[in-house]
């Protein structure tokens, strides 16, 4: 049977076809479907884990004990992943594992733009890089018989473009693979440093084994046309390249990257007159065939960094453009990234903005975009779930200069918390921090699109699970001024930031209120009851046209200049309140939705 499917679902069927057992991730752009479409198959237990290295130390867990496992993270989550992922390089596996990274060459939505496939040669992990849908449904089968013959953990590198592009996918029946004994075993589980050294030496056996079956491997292979340029690429690479030279090149398409397949790149270099190298992010080929001994161009030639699109390829070979489609200036509007309408974080950043003297100290997630104008409410984000310990260091500093009266809000969300927040106010708390530590919980992991999470009482197959107290865990860390306050209350929150910022001991405000695209559950329908039902509309007898309402910044709300009047979209507007708050005129008015 064949479908169409994005190369993040195709992953997920080929570990279904495999017989995988069970699945951790934590959702992070652009590898969030991957273990959404695996919950789907009633046969696999998936799981959202609080965070990636978690994700991974669960699958290392089931791989132990004879399951095969799959965990699956976004570029920067296999940093947080990469303690247990070098080690368990050294251990091998029982069940077959095979663990995800998904990069985002161009920075679509994330900090950094990183190349993972580093963390393979670092780690001593052998590696696989589709370049399309049927790719990786087949690799991920080819890497459960990897990583169970040659006893190695097998990393999947995927790119935006792979995720998240759609291609044709001949699909093949679930394998059910038997869940392997377990036999207790000490010297390859237990990695003190006398167990750890033996396994040291296994793994370079390994390496030499692995660097065969990259010789002979299908994954990697030539097509051969004229030989005075011949384009060695992976991944997605390999299509934008195809476009640009169609077969006026010869091509060396590698799909196993690590172990590099040496003599086949030898072979290949051998027969060309002139060798390019087409890759996205890092110089991670064009180095190995530089040490094997052949000139070739790539970084010389192509951006260091972005995308290697067909137009990028076209510039850098043959300096050729694309002619630009002109538009009048005015004719597209600015449109920056802002909070949604009715967004629970809007009243609190309103609120935090208007501060003088106060460092803040922000987050990954939707509430980054704190920044942004018109709050101007965040100085710092570095990383998930380092807002507190960074706004941590930070208050410390300013603390040593009195005299300026800088005080220190962190922000983080409720995911974000609960994927490694706990531990960043763990140190507030244990290093006896003055800092006012915000934890903005709308019920739900918001930016990557409204996966569960410990928090919000269900799992990723969507069945009641226990909903994790985040005041309880507050509580519990031994921080004794906490506030839970509706975000929306202008004049509560205004209020609770005052008290809090006057505190000299650490503290946490909770803000509690859904998302606003969040679907209710039934929990959120009855601790939440009303939310949502009313809209605002102007009242065009009492409105002034001050403006005033536009500073809260709701994407919801436009300035009429022909009635100089402020104008609300009844569509948008989901009746948070926080505009009606700002109306000297009380111009703005409730009506039912
Ligand atoms: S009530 Fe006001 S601020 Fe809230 S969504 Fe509607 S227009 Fe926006
Ligand atoms: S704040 Fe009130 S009076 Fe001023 S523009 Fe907005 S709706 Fe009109």
């Amino acid at each position: 049977m064949k479908q169409l499917l994005t190369g993040d679902e195709a992953i997920a069927r080929g570990a279904y076809e495999a017989g995988v057992h069970f699945a951790s991730a934590y959702p992070g752009t652009p590898s969030t479907e991957i273990l959404e479409s695996i919950s789907n198959y009633k046969e696999v237990c998936a799981e959202w884990a609080p965070n990636e290295k978690v994700a991974l130390e669960s699958a290392i867990g089931a791989s132990i004990v004879g399951g095969r496992a799959l965990a699956a993270m976004k570029h920067v989550g296999l940093n947080v992943a990469a303690d247990p992922f070098f080690t368990f390089a050294y251990t091998g596996v029982n069940g077959g594992t095979v663990i995800i990274t998904a990069d985002e060459p161009g920075q679509h939505s994330a900090q950094n733009e990183q190349d993972n496939r580093n963390y393979a040669k670092a780690a001593k992990v052998p590696m696989f890089e589709p370049a399309n849908s049927q790719e990786c449904r087949d690799m991920v089968i080819e890497a459960y018989h990897i990583s169970e013959q040659y006893d190695c953990p097998v990393l999947i590198r995927m790119t935006t473009r792979v995720c998240h592009g759609k291609s044709i996918v001949t699909l093949g029946e679930r394998k059910e693979v038997p869940i392997k004994e377990y036999l207790k075993d000490v010297k390859k589980y237990v990695c003190v440093p006398a167990n750890a050294k033996g396994l040291r030496r296994n793994l370079e056996v390994k390496l030499e084994k692995l660097k065969a079956f990259a010789e002979t491997t299908a994954f990697n292979f030539t097509e051969m046309n004229d030989s005075k340029i011949g384009v060695i690429t992976s991944g997605a690479c390999y299509h934008y390249a195809k476009e640009v030279f169609e077969d006026k090149a010869s091509y060396l398409k590698l799909g196993f990257t690590y172990p590099m397949p040496d003599e086949k790149i030898i072979d290949f270099c051998r027969k060309m007159d002139t060798i390019y190298i087409i890759e996205e992010n890092d110089p991670y080929i064009e180095e190995r065939v530089k040490i094997l001994g052949f000139n070739c161009h790539g970084k010389d030639l192509l951006p260091k960094y972005g995308e290697m699109t067909p137009d990028v390829i076209k510039k850098a070979f043959f300096n050729l453009e694309n002619s630009l489609i002109t538009y009048p200036d005015g004719m597209i509007v600015d449109r920056p990234p802002t909070l949604c309408a009715g967004c629970p974080h809007r009243g609190f950043f309103f609120e935090l903005g208007k501060r003088k003297n106060v460092m803040v100290s922000g987050d990954i997630g939707c509430y980054s975009l704190g920044f942004a104008k018109p709050y101007n409410a965040m100085d710092s984000l570095i990383c998930m779930g380092g807002g507190f310990s960074i706004g941590h260091g930070a208050q410390k500093i300013f603390n040593m200069k009195k005299e300026e009266k800088m005080r220190v809000v962190s922000v983080l969300g409720d995911s974000t918390f609960l994927h490694s927040g706990i531990t960043s106010l763990m140190d507030v708390v244990y290093n006896n921090s003055n800092t006012v530590s915000v934890i903005l919980d709308n019920r739900i992991t918001g930016m990557t699109g409204h996966q569960e999470n410990p928090g919000t009482g269900y799992n990723a197959k969507g069945e009641e699970a226990s909903a994790v107290d985040i005041e309880g865990i507050v509580r519990a860390l031994g921080i004794k001024h906490i506030r839970t306050v509706n975000p929306n209350q202008l004049k509560e929150m205004d209020k609770v930031l005052d008290e809090f910022l006057e505190l000299d001991e650490p503290s946490v405000i909770i803000t509690k209120w859904p998302c606003a695209l969040k679907k209710f559950s039934i929990e959120d329908k009855k601790e939440f009851a009303g939310a949502f039902t009313l809209k605002m509309v102007i009242n065009e007898d009492k409105c002034i046209g001050c403006k005033l309402c536009m500073k809260c910044g709701c994407p919801a709300i436009r300035f009429d200049s022909d009635k100089k009047q402020a104008a609300i979209d009844g569509i948008q507007c989901l009746g948070c309140g926080i505009c009606n708050q700002l109306c000297p005129k009380n111009a703005i008015e409730w009506k039912e939705a």
